[in-house]
C-alpha cells in the first residue's frame, strides 16, 4: 500500500500574533513543529505500513525550514520526503496551496492513499484535504478517527460525529484526512534520524517547474483570495462610575440594564 501524507509545518502555539504594522504573522521566537493532527495522520500511516507493507511519501510545502518537519517524519517512519520550496508557491491561499499539493501528488503518481490532518492549527481553515481531493478527482472521509480494515479496493473507516461515530467503507485511491486517534504518535527514532541527516538522505526538493505548473496558477497569482488587511480584533473596555446613594445607583444601573434591552 502507497501512502502519501500531507503534513505542515506550524508555529508551536495557537494563539498566533501578528505585526500590528505589517500584519504578518510574528515568527520570531516561535519553535515549529509538525502540525499535531497530521502527526496522527502520520502515525496512521505508518501503522498501515507495518500490518500491509508499501511505502510512505511525505509532502509538504513550505520554506526551506520546513526540512526539519520532513526530517521528524523520517524519523517516525516516513520513507521518503519531498518539500515544495519555490519563491513562486507563497502568498497562497488555500486554494492555491491545495492546487500546488495536487499536481506534485500527481507528478509523485501511484498512490493508494492520502492521508492530511483534518486542520491546520495556524491556518485553521481545514479545506486543504478536501480542496486536493476534489482536484484529483478522488473519493474522501474526513475527521477519521481509526481505520479498521483495508484490501485492495477499499478501506472501512470510524468518523467522528459530535455525537458518535460511524463506519464508512470508501473505495481506493480516496484521501481521508485525520484527527486524533486512540493511538499516541510515535517518538522519532535516532537511527531514522541520522538517515535524514546524511548526504544521501531521502528528501527531494522540487520547484514549480518540477511539477509542471505555471506562476499564474501558483502562489499570489494562483490565489481565489487575496487579502487586504489582516489585524487582531481590538478589545475595548468602557467603565463608567455611578455616584450618588445606593438605591439611586441600582435604580440607575436598572434603567441602563432596560435600555440595553438586557433585561
Ligand atoms: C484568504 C487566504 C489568504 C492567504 N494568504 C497567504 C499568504 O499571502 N501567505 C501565506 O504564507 N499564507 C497565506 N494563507 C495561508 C495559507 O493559504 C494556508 O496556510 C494554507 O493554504 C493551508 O491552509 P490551512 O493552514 O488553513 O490548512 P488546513 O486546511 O487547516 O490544513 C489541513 C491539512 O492540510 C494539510 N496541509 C495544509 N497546508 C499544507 C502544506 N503547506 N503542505 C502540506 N500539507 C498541508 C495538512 O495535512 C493539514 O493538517 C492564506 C490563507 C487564506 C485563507
Amino acid at each position: 500500500m502507497n501512502i502519501i501524507v500531507l503534513i505542515k509545518q506550524v508555529p508551536n502555539t495557537s494563539e498566533v500574533k501578528l505585526d500590528p504594522k505589517t500584519g504578518n504573522l510574528i515568527r520570531e521566537g516561535v519553535e515549529t513543529i509538525i502540525n499535531p493532527d497530521d502527526l496522527h495522520a502520520l502515525e496512521t500511516a505508518v501503522t498501515l505500513k507495518e500490518t500491509y507493507g508499501g511505502t510512505i511519501t511525505v509532502l509538504t510545502m513550505g520554506p526551506p525550514q520546513a526540512m526539519d518537519a520532513l526530517s521528524e517524519a523520517i524519523g517516525m517512519g516516513a520513507d521518503k520526503a519531498i518539500l515544495l520550496s519555490d519563491r513562486a508557491f507563497s502568498g497562497a491561499d488555500t486554494w492555491a496551496t491545495s492546487y500546488t499539493l495536487g499536481k506534485a501528488i500527481q507528478h509523485i503518481g501511484d498512490y493508494d492513499l492520502i492521508l492530511a490532518g483534518r486542520q491546520a492549527i495556524d491556518g485553521d481553515t481545514a479545506q486543504v484535504g478536501p480542496q486536493v481531493a476534489d482536484f484529483l478527482g478522488l473519493p474522501q472521509v474526513t475527521y477519521v478517527f481509526d481505520i479498521e480494515a483495508v484490501t485492495t479496493d477499499y478501506v472501512v473507516v470510524k468518523r467522528r460525529l459530535e455525537d458518535g461515530y460511524e463506519r464508512i467503507q470508501c473505495s481506493l485511491p480516496a484521501l481521508l484526512t485525520v484527527i486524533p486517534g486512540a493511538k499516541h504518535p510515535r517518538y522519532p527514532l535516532v537511527s531514522r534520524l541520522l538517515l535524514a541527516c546524511r548526504e544521501k538522505a531521502p528528501i527531494k526538493i522540487w520547484n514549480a517547474a518540477d511539477i509542471r505548473v505555471t506562476t499564474a496558477e501558483i502562489g499570489l497569482d494562483g490565489s481565489l483570495t487575496q487579502v487586504i488587511r489582516t489585524f487582531a480584533p481590538k478589545f475595548e473596555r468602557q467603565g463608567e462610575f455611578l455616584e450618588g446613594s445606593t438605591s439611586g445607583m441600582v435604580q440607575n444601573l436598572i434603567a441602563r440594564f432596560k435600555e440595553n434591552k438586557l433585561i
